[in-house]
């Protein structure tokens, strides 16, 4: 299919880090600024054959960053995803010049206190916010927002954005980072957080006096924790519009 070329632009990618064989991060350098609010995505396109192979993923960057950041897993099978993956520094690929999405943090409801549920690169939205408030607090801007970052994986090193996510939570008094790991008899020397995130959800509910007369929750990544923790918010009182969710595929793709 013919792509409109003038929507689109040209990145560069000026790094890439690996964290597993089938997560990485890259950070391009974008031709124009593209402007977003943290939470939104972006959506990547690279050419295959005649046509433009096209999927959304979150911006892991802050938009005072001057270049672009993704966090991407590799679905074997997939469209694009094994497309991405072959790409090095200094590979181009193209983004839509418009960001979308209203994954963004709530200011709608007044409430001052966020708690953000991801699997694995569900995290990219939740540090595009992290960075910008970290950016405006360095520049002596206290943020009035807190973060509760709650991030679900199979192993530890997975996480990759864990000690920059530590970093703040150790520097500043509005964020904390629970990293939480589902398969630890595959990763013996994790200490922390057992099971998966809707297992523990409650647990920092209660530890962080979070309810839905104070606090908004987001839920991005796997459709089946999403679902999962819908329902036990819903138990616990959250109405449907202190409830965000960024679902990465859909359910009946993926047995749990
Ligand atoms: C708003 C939004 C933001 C997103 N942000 C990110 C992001 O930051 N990082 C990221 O890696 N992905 C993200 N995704 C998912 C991304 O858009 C692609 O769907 C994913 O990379 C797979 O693309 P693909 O072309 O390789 O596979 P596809 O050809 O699209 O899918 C092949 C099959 O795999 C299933 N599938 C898709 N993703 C997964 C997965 N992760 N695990 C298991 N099965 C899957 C599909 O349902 C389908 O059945 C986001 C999706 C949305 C809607």
């Amino acid at each position: 299919m013919a792509v409109s070329e003038e929507k689109f632009q040209q990145v560069r990618i000026v790094e890439r880090k690996d964290h597993s064989p089938d997560l990485w991060s890259v950070r391009v350098r974008p031709e124009a600024p593209l402007p977003f609010q943290p939470g939104q995505y972006a959506t990547l396109g690279v050419d295959y054959g005649s046509r433009r192979v096209e999927r959304q993923y979150s911006i892991v960057s802050s938009p005072l960053e001057p270049e672009l950041e993704f966090f991407v897993e590799l679905v074997p099978q997939g469209g694009l995803s094994p497309l991405l993956h072959k790409l090095h520094v200094g590979d181009e690929f193209h983004v839509r010049r418009q960001a979308k999405g209203r994954f963004t943090l709530d200011v709608e409801s007044g409430h001052k206190r966020h708690f953000l549920v991801a699997t694995v690169t569900g995290v990219a939205p939740y540090m595009s916010m992290a960075r910008t408030l970290a950016r405006q607090a360095e520049a002596g801007n206290q943020p009035d927002a807190e973060l509760f970052i709650l991030q679900a994986a199979s192993r530890s090193w997975e996480f990759a954005y864990r000690d920059e996510l530590d970093g703040y939570a150790a520097k500043y008094g509005w964020i904390r980072y629970i990293p939480v790991v589902s398969r630890p008899w595959e990763d013996p020397g994790w200490q922390g957080e057992v099971g998966r995130a809707e297992d523990i959800l409650r647990k920092y509910l209660d530890q962080f006096e979070l309810d839905s007369t104070n606090a908004s929750v987001y839920l991005c990544g796997h459709p089946q924790m999403i679902a999962n923790a819908k329902g036990i918010l819903r138990r616990r009182g959250f109405q449907k519009e202190f409830v965000r969710e960024e679902l990465y595929w859909l359910p009946s793709t993926r047995a749990t």
